[in-house]
C-alpha cells in the first residue's frame, strides 16, 4: 500500500462502465452504521448497476431509512443481468455472501439484494489505506466496520445528498482557486519566518528522521525530549522536509486547548501552505471543510486531536503524536481506540515515519524502545542551556497538626516555606503556578452533628460543593441542587466543607497573600466561549501573579514568566488501585515542572515544590533528579513481576444494569462462555468487580478484566467471544449496556 496513491481528477466520476458495454449489475459490499447490538459487524451487500470503487461514498437503504455508506472492499461479485432486483428482503451479510455463492444461490440472493441509492461521484473514493486503517481498528477494538467508519467521518456528510455535496465541493474548489490566484498575483510575499540554528540534539534528531524517512519501512521514532528541549521545532523541521517533497503532514495533540497555539506556530512557519484543524470544537461545517481539504489533498498540514488520526490524506508523508503518553489519546466511548496506537499502525501501513514526542513517554512506548523496535531520539537539555527547575519535596509530616480535629485537613494548605517561596516570586514580579487535581470548593459537605454527607442520590459519589454558585454538583451525573441551608437530616445549621478543591485553594491563597493577583483555571472557569483564551492571555500579559488550577494548567502552555510550581497534594495517586496511577503522576509532575523556567535567564531561579506525606517514595526520588529512565525501569520491573502491561495484554468487559446482580450475572455468564472457547488457554478471566465509581445516574456498573500473555491470543479470544456476547444480551433482562475496552487505560 503506497503513500502517494494517485486519485482520479475531481471532475471525473469515480468509475463508470466502459462506453458501449451494457452495465453489469454487481454485488457491492457497503459499510453502514449498523448499531452494535444488531450483531452485524461486517459490511452489507447491495446491488449496483455498475461496479463501484471501494471507498466510494453513497447512500443505501437500511431498514426503512436511507443512510450514508462506504463501498467496502470484498464482495465484488458480478450478478447475472436480470430486471432490477426486488426491494424487499433484508440485506445479506458480506462474508457469508462472498464465500458461499454457488450459481443457484447467486440468482436467489441477487433477487434479495436491494439496490444502492445515490452515488457521491463528485468525491474521490476514500483511499485504500484509509479503508485498511478502519478495517484494522474495527477488528482490533471489536466494533462494527460500518459503525466505526461512519463515526469517524464528519457528521455533516450524513446530511448531504449527492447534488448537495457536489455543490459544496464546487464552491470550495472555486474559493481555493481564487485564493491561489490572489496569492500568485501578490507574488508569494509570504516568506517563512527566519530559522534559529538548531541545537546539536535537534540536529541529531532531524538527521535520524531524515535517515528514517528514506527507509522502505521507517520504524516509529520516540522523540524523548525534556520540556523546553525544542521538540516542536523538530516537528516543524520534519514537516518542512515532508512538505518540500510534496507530501502532507498529520500532527496530533492531546488537547483541543493546545491546537490554537500550535496552529499559530505552524501557520507562522508555513505561510504558503494550508493548515487545517480537526477537533470537536469546530462547527459541523468547519469540520467537513477541514476533512474535505485533507481528503482532496488541498491541505498540507492537518493538526488535530485524536479523531484526526482518521483524516484521509492522499499524500501522507509524516505523522507526529505530541505528548504521546497523554491519556486523552484514548477514546472513552463507542470504539475505544487509542489514536497513538492507530497512528503507529497507520505509519506502518502507509510506510511513513511517525514521531512520538514526550518528556515522559508511556511505558509501552519506552519498552518498545528498549527492545529496539522503536528508535529513541533523546534531547536531554533545554534550549538556551537552562536547567530544569529544582524539585523540592516538603515533608508535610513535620507540620504541627491541629489536635482537636486530628485530621490532615487541619494542616495548613501551604507549608510556611512554600508560602515564602510564593511571596518571593510576587516581590520579584515573577509568576507561580499552584495546582491541585480537584475542582470545586470542597469535595463534600459534612454535618458534624449527625454525620450527613453530600452524597449524590443517583451515584456512588459525593456531590462537590461549588461555593461561588452555591451549588452541590455531582461530577459524574451532573445532578445539581442549591446548597441546603441546614443539614437535610438533622437540621443542624452548621454544615461545613470537608477537604479542598481549586476554588477553596484560590480563596485561601487570597487570604494568605493579600494583594496577590490570582487567577483560577479549571473546567469550571474555562467553561464558556473565550474564557480559557482570555485567562491564558492574562497570564501571558503578566497580569497574574499566581495561576491556580487543576492539571489543565500543566499542559503545554508556554508560560514565560513562571519560576515556581507548587503541587499541593499529589500523594493520592501513589496508592491508587489503578496500576497506571504512578506513571500518570510522574508525567503530570514532570510536565508541571516544565512550566517553570522556560526562559533561560529565569531557569536558574526556578523550582517546584511538592508537598507530600511520603517524601521517601521512589517516585519522588526519581522526580528530584528528573530521571525518567530510572522511574521507567523501576516501574517496568514492577509491571514485569506483576504480569501487567506492557508484559501482558488486557481487555475490560464492562456491564451496566439498574440491578448490580444483573450486571454481575451477565459478566459471569460471559466468563463461562469464554472458558469454553478454544482460545481460552493462556487467557485469564478475573472475577467481576465494581469500578471506583460503581453507580452513576442510577445505573450500576461492573467490570471484568481479561488478561493474555500475547496480543494475538487476546485478539483471538475476543473475536471468538464477541458473537456470543451479542447473542447473550437478550438472555439477561435488565442489562442496559455492555462494552469491551481493548487496552483499557483506567482499570
Ligand atoms: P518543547 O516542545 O520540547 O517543550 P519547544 O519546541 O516549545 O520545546 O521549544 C522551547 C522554546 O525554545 C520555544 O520558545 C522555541 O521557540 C525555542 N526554540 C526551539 N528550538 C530553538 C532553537 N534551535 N534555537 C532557539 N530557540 C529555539
Ligand atoms: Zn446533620
Ligand atoms: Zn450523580
Amino acid at each position: 500500500m503506497s503513500a502517494a496513491g494517485s486519485r482520479p481528477p475531481l471532475s471525473e466520476p469515480s468509475q463508470q462502465p466502459e462506453a458501449g458495454l451494457p452495465p453489469v449489475p454487481t454485488c457491492v459490499a457497503v459499510a453502514v452504521d449498523t448499531p452494535q447490538h444488531s450483531g452485524l459487524s461486517g459490511a452489507l451487500s447491495y446491488r449496483s448497476e455498475r461496479p463501484l470503487t471501494p471507498g466510494t461514498l453513497l447512500r443505501v437503504p437500511l431498514g426503512r431509512r436511507e443512510v450514508l455508506g462506504i463501498v467496502w472492499p470484498g464482495a465484488d461479485v458480478a450478478l447475472p443481468v436480470t430486471p432490477a432486483a426486488a426491494d424487499t428482503a433484508a440485506p445479506a451479510q458480506r462474508d457469508a455472501f462472498a464465500q458461499t455463492l454457488p450459481d443457484g444461490e447467486l440468482a436467489r440472493s441477487e433477487r434479495a439484494l436491494r439496490p444502492v441509492g445515490e452515488v457521491f461521484d463528485a468525491l474521490p473514493p476514500l483511499p485504500p489505506a484509509w479503508l485498511a486503517l478502519v478495517d484494522f481498528a474495527a477488528h482490533y477494538y471489536q466494533r462494527g466496520i460500518g459503525e466505526l467508519a461512519l463515526a469517524v467521518l464528519p457528521p455533516e456528510l450524513r446530511k448531504l445528498d449527492a447534488p448537495g455535496l457536489s455543490k459544496r465541493l464546487a464552491r470550495l474548489i472555486k474559493k481555493l482557486d481564487k485564493l491561489a490566484a490572489a496569492a500568485a498575483a501578490a507574488g508569494s510575499t509570504a516568506a517563512p519566518s527566519a530559522h534559529d540554528a538548531l541545537s546539536d540534539e535537534q540536529s541529531a534528531a532531524l538527521a535520524a528522521f531524515e535517515a528514517a524517512r528514506v527507509q522502505p519501512r521507517p520504524a516509529p521514532m520516540l522523540l524523548f525530549g525534556v520540556t523546553g528541549s525544542g521538540k516542536t521545532e523538530v516537528y516543524l523541521r520534519a514537516a518542512e522536509a515532508v512538505l518540500a517533497a510534496g507530501q502532507q503532514a498529520l500532527v496530533l495533540v492531546p488537547e483541543i486547548n493546545l491546537t490554537p497555539q500550535l496552529e499559530a506556530r505552524f501557520a507562522e512557519r508555513f505561510p504558503a501552505h494550508r493548515i487545517v484543524a480537526m477537533h470537536s470544537g469546530l462547527t459541523p461545517v468547519q469540520r467537513l471543510q477541514s476533512w474535505l481539504l485533507a481528503h482532496l489533498g488541498r491541505a498540507d498540514i492537518v493538526l488535530g486531536t485524536r479523531m484526526a488520526v482518521f483524516a484521509p490524506l492522499p499524500r501522507l508523508g509524516l505523522m507526529v503524536v505530541d505528548e504521546e503518553h497523554d491519556p486523552s489519546y484514548k477514546q472513552q466511548e463507542g470504539a475505544r481506540y487509542s489514536a497513538r496506537d492507530l497512528a503507529i499502525y497507520r505509519a506502518h501501513l502507509e510506510r511513513v515515519p511517525v514521531i512520538l514526542g514526550s518528556a515522559t513517554p508511556s511505558l509501552e512506548t519506552w519498552q518498545r524502545c528498549e527492545e529496539g523496535r522503536y528508535q529513541r531520539l533523546t534531547m536531554a537539555s533545554r534550549i538556551g542551556g537552562g536547567a530544569l527547575p529544582r524539585v523540592r519535596l516538603f515533608d508535610m509530616g513535620v507540620l504541627p497538626r491541629d489536635q482537636a480535629l486530628g485530621a490532615k485537613f487541619a494542616v495548613p494548605v501551604l507549608a510556611p516555606l512554600v508560602l515564602q517561596s510564593l511571596r518571593e516570586r510576587i516581590e520579584r514580579g515573577e509568576q507561580s503556578l499552584v495546582f491541585l487535581n480537584r475542582r470545586g470548593y470542597a469535595p463534600v459537605l459534612h454535618c458534624a452533628d449527625c454525620g450527613w454527607k453530600s452524597g449524590c442520590p443517583h451515584c456512588s459519589a459525593w456531590r462537590v460543593f461549588h461555593k461561588g454558585e452555591r451549588t452541590l454538583r455531582c461530577h459524574h451525573c451532573g445532578f445539581t441542587e442549591r446548597v441546603p441551608r441546614a443539614c437535610p437530616d438533622c437540621g443542624n445549621l452548621d454544615i461545613a466543607p470537608l477537604g479542598r478543591g481549586t476554588e477553596k485553594l484560590e480563596e485561601q491563597l487570597a487570604e494568605l497573600l493579600p494583594g496577590a493577583r490570582i487567577a483560577r483555571l479549571d473546567a469550571d472557569t474555562a467553561r464558556g466561549k473565550g474564557n480559557l483564551e482570555s485567562k491564558l492571555a492574562e497570564v501571558h500579559a503578566g497580569e497574574v501573579d499566581i495561576l491556580v488550577g487543576t492539571q489543565m494548567v500543566t499542559k503545554g502552555h508556554d508560560f514565560r514568566r513562571i519560576t515556581l510550581v507548587v503541587a499541593t497534594n499529589p500523594d493520592s495517586a501513589l496508592f491508587a488501585s489503578d496500576f497506571r496511577a504512578p506513571e500518570r503522576l510522574f508525567a503530570l509532575l514532570m510536565q508541571a515542572a516544565g512550566r517553570a523556567g522556560r526562559s533561560a535567564e529565569q531557569a536558574a531561579r526556578s523550582e517546584m515544590w511538592v508537598q507530600t506525606w511520603h517524601p521517601k517514595h521512589p517516585l519522588y526520588t526519581a522526580l528530584k533528579t528528573h530521571n525518567f529512565a530510572t522511574f521507567a525501569s523501576d516501574q517496568l520491573a514492577e509491571r514485569l513481576s506483576a504480569g501487567l502491561p506492557p508484559y501482558s495484554h488486557l481487555a475490560l468487559l464492562r456491564a451496566e444494569a439498574r440491578d448490580v446482580e444483573v450486571a454481575t450475572g451477565w459478566l459471569q455468564a460471559a466468563a463461562d462462555i469464554a472458558a469454553s472457547l478454544p482460545g481460552a488457554a493462556g487467557v485469564v478471566m478475573y472475577p467481576p468487580v465494581p469500578p471506583s465509581v460503581s453507580k452513576v445516574a442510577g445505573i450500576e456498573r461492573m467490570q471484568m478484566l481479561v488478561e493474555a500473555d500475547s496480543r494475538g491470543r487476546l485478539q483471538r479470544l475476543l473475536s471468538d467471544w464477541m458473537p456470543h456476547l451479542h447473542a447473550m444480551k437478550n438472555a439477561h433482562r435488565g442489562l442496559t449496556r455492555w462494552a469491551i475496552d481493548v487496552d483499557p487505560l483506567g482499570i
